[in-house]
């Protein structure tokens, strides 16, 4: 156990205070259930929220839409919306050592992971989708209308905003989820609320607050607090909401859909992921391992996009799993505000008893099950582990326990070893590990993921679109497909 921590600015012990409840229409509503906001690496008391109800969830969405209604954002000249979104991209930089902190105290991740994945990343995800607000374009079409004789028609499409967003966040990444949703609803047009996970509300509403002074009108970026059941559903079957955006476990994503759909509202779906990791039999084995921990362990495990399970060929299967041993064993632990522990609480009491849950089933189920090194009982850790030898039969193989878990299945036949790595419901990720061109051109297009990397693992960027396939989910976040679906496409046929 490390034990030097870095010390809270005093703008975060401010905000701390500060932030009460909702963010509507440009300030904090106090009205409602207080629930303590906790610090995954000790137990202790963060903060006090105020949870909204379905009444407060009304009176967000009509904001959000009398903001849309009025113009006040749309309205704006798109060159205008891009420079108020390029300003609240300097202040997320300029106050990202708060909002990186902010998500370690209430999220329990390591700061250095904040810093450069939640504040860093965010940074340039809203640099890039700012600069989207002024290339969303139509087309002509050169159409072949016969009728009536003689009449000439002229047509184009256009691309309009959606309307009234309603994005519902988890808690692993809970500012960089928000703003993957918010941003490109913002540079497409539309007014949005919030809804974050109730564990994790406090980065959320500190952006809404950054949003405003950067000069998005009041009413057009809202935060709704509230439990999911309640709150999230509501929003999610709101008449006046015309998109919902959901990033969560499949089972919620369905719900979701479906009472997006019994209003006509279009959805996008960022679900879970039971990600593989195929090692051949000529990867950089040194490469590989530590694309594993990387991939594997970064957030402790908890990332959609984290590899689960790895494929590894039987010639390497034992190097592989003793020296992702050899580091578990030595790993330093502490709170996320120790800038040297690499093993952090998990999110929850919840959360970490879920995923102890998974571990006594795969011990049950027979699974080899090597814990790294020993953590506190105080706070919410779970200790890295290495499962060997593993079974394609195996829960732990086949479900997503969303914690520091890495499943090693040997192979001998590569075919078979990708029949294995297709043969699961969820098809978020995959990554392929081969120094073969031959072998990776022949590979990843059938790997059935949405994103398949090669060598790398959870290597994201803004300009390439992210989501699943099969029980994954629908749509994309992030690229040109991720701004088109904050638009809706009309056609305009003219005749002359
Ligand atoms: P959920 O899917 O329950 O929660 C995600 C978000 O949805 C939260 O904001 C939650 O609110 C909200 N929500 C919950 N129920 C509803 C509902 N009926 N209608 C609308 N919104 C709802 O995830 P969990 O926190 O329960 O985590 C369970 C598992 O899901 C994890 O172990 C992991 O496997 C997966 N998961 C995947 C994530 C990803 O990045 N793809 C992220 C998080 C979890 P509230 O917090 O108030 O319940």
């Amino acid at each position: 156990m490390t034990n030097k921590l870095i010390v809270a600015l005093p703008d975060v012990e401010a905000f701390l205070q500060r932030a009460r409840g909702s963010f509507i229409d440009g300030g904090f509503r106090e009205q409602g259930n207080p629930i303590a906001i906790i610090n995954p690496a000790d137990g202790s008391q963060l903060s006090t929220v105020a949870q909204g109800d379905v009444a407060l969830a009304d009176e967000a969405v009509a904001i959000t839409k009398g903001s849309f209604d009025d113009r006040r954002w749309r309205g704006m000249s798109p060159a205008q919306r891009e420079r108020i979104l390029l300003k609240f991209a300097d202040l997320v930089e300029q106050h990202s050592e708060e909002l990186a902190q902010i998500e370690t105290l209430n999220q329990g991740k390591s700061i250095n992971i904040s810093r450069a994945v939640d504040a860093g990343f965010s940074v340039d995800f809203i640099r890039y989708m700012a600069g989207w607000t002024t290339k969303l374009e139509g087309k002509t079409g050169d159409v072949s209308i016969g009728m009536p004789e003689g009449a000439n028609f002229n047509a184009y499409t256009l691309r309009q905003p959606v309307g009234v967003v309603a994005a519902i966040v988890p808690w692993n990444f809970p500012m960089m989820i928000a703003l993957w949703k918010a941003i490109p609803a913002l540079a497409a047009g539309c007014s949005v609320v919030v809804k974050p996970a109730s564990e994790t509300p406090l980065s959320v509403l500190r952006l809404a607050e950054l949003a405003v002074e950067a000069g998005v009108p009041k009413g057009v970026f809202n935060v709704i607090l509230g439990s999911g059941s309640v709150v999230g559903q509501h929003l999610a079957g709101h008449a006046d909401v015309d998109k919902v955006t959901f990033t969560g476990s499949t089972e919620v994503g369905k719900v979701i859909g479906h009472a997006a759909v019994d209003h006509m509202a279009s959805f996008s779906l960022e679900l879970g992921g039971k990600n593989p990791m195929l090692v051949l039999a000529d990867a950089d084995i040194e490469k590989a391992v530590n694309g594993a921990l990387m991939g594997g362990l970064l957030n402790q495990g908890q990332v959609c996009a984290a590899a689960s399970r790895f494929y590894v060929h039987r010639s390497l299967h034992d190097e592989f799993c003793s020296r992702l041993r050899s580091v578990v064993d030595q790993m330093s632990v502490g709170p996320g505000m120790d800038p040297q522990a690499q093993v952090n609480p998990v999110v929850s009491q919840r959360h970490q008893r879920s995923i102890l849950q998974h571990l006594e089933r795969a011990k049950a189920q027979g699974a080899n099950v090597h814990y790294g090194v020993q953590v506190p009982e105080e706070g919410f850790y779970v200790s890295p582990v290495i499962i060997s030898d593993a079974k394609q039969t195996f829960d732990i193989v086949r479900e997503e326990a969303f914690g520091p878990i890495l499943t090693v299945i040997p192979f001998d036949d590569v075919n078979e070893a990708l029949a294995m790595v297709n043969d699961s419901e969820l098809g978020l990720a995959a990554s392929l590990w081969t120094e073969s061109l031959s072998e990776a051109m022949r590979l990843t297009p059938e790997i059935e993921a949405g994103t398949v990397w090669v060598n790398t693992h959870v290597t994201l960027d803004p300009s390439l679109p992210f989501g699943g396939f099969k029980q994954s989910g629908i749509g994309k976040e992030f690229g040109q497909e991720a701004i088109y679906s904050y638009t809706k496409l009309k056609s305009i046929c003219i005749a002359y």
